[in-house]
């Protein structure tokens, strides 16, 4: 992947996958989102969630070792469609919901089309298989029919029959993910310093402008300076997933940032640079470009 550098190669370590799910609207992606964040997040993690920075990690047995991977928390596919839009892609997974009782629908053709745009794999959930009207059958024959084969009809689409409201097959759901993961061989240097992407960002009445990074390669520590889109600063503190402060984050692994001094975009990358001086530069001259490009856009 782009994102490593030539000089990595000999350090790299397996990271995380970070799953994103889409799919049509009401077909079950909350739904989903949440089950899996309750019954894999609040159980391993004392107190449970505060808030939601975004993203989540969960672990999953395999072979019995519990191995983490992330789950960006903003359903639907515009954030995934903006992200692109701006050239980042952190997802490395694509879970597509299907509901068993209505099929493919236009947010399912244009939740497809955004992950083959990435190359990013798909699975398919096929949800709310409780239901009395669902048709799992007759959704797999759609999918068949716009080139998405069934695993189990000897195609290469691994699909899972779920219901997301009843926590049904959902671990094996989580176990093709990992399965789709490993096969992927997704490596990250801890040993360098971070860059990534921002997936969310605001504004808090007493912390400031805050920013949620995912690391994609490197380690982000406290203390170090970042650049982002128009905006950086000196990282002053790093909350995980559960609102707990943290000293780092590895590569793939969410995290919350405070210090900077503007509110950036989600899609911006950002990078951690040796000096303050550095980051306004940069952060100046990446403002100037974008004016530019604006008025050439207006002129235009
Ligand atoms: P989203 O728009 O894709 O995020 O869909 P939601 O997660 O909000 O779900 C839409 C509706 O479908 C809600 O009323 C859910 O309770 C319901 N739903 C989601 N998953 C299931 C399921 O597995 N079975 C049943 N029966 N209902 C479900």
């Amino acid at each position: 992947r782009e994102i490593l550098d030539e000089d990595d190669l000999d350090k790299l370590k397996d990271r995380p996958p970070v799953i994103t799910i889409m799919g049509h609207v009401d077909h079950g992606k909350t739904t989903l989102l949440d089950y899996i964040r309750k019954s894999k997040v609040a159980a391993s993690e004392a107190g449970g969630i505060t808030q939601g920075i975004g993203a989540y990690k969960v672990e999953v047995p395999v072979d019995g070792k519990p191995l983490p991977c992330v789950f960006l928390d903003t359903p639907g596919h515009e954030a995934f469609g903006a992200m692109r839009a701006r050239g980042a892609s952190v997802t490395d997974i694509a879970i597509i919901v299907v509901a068993a009782d209505d099929g493919i629908r236009p947010q399912t053709n244009e939740a497809i089309a955004h992950a083959k745009a990435a190359g990013v794999p798909i699975i398919i959930a096929i949800n709310k298989i409780d239901k009395d009207g669902a048709n799992p059958e007759r959704v797999m024959q759609e999918l068949s029919s716009i080139g998405l084969m069934p695993e189990d009809w000897g195609g290469d689409t691994p699909m899972v029959q779920i219901s997301a409201l009843k926590g049904q097959n959902i671990d094996d759901l989580l176990e093709t993910v990992m399965l789709v993961a490993e096969l992927q061989e997704l490596k990250g240097n801890p040993d360098r310093s971070a860059k990534g992407t921002v997936i969310e960002a605001g504004l808090d009445k007493s912390k400031g402008p805050f920013a949620t990074f995912i690391v994609q390669n490197g380690t982000l520590r406290r203390g170090d300076i970042v650049v982002c889109g128009e905006a950086f600063g000196k990282v002053r503190a790093l909350f995980d997933d559960a609102g707990k402060r943290v000293d780092l984050a590895t590569p793939s692994i969410p995290v919350q940032v405070i210090g900077l001094n503007n509110v950036p975009i989600a899609g911006d990358e950002f990078e951690v640079v040796e000096s303050l001086d550095t980051a306004r530069e940069r952060a100046e001259s990446r403002a100037e470009l974008l004016r530019n490009e604006r008025i050439s856009a207006k002129a235009g």
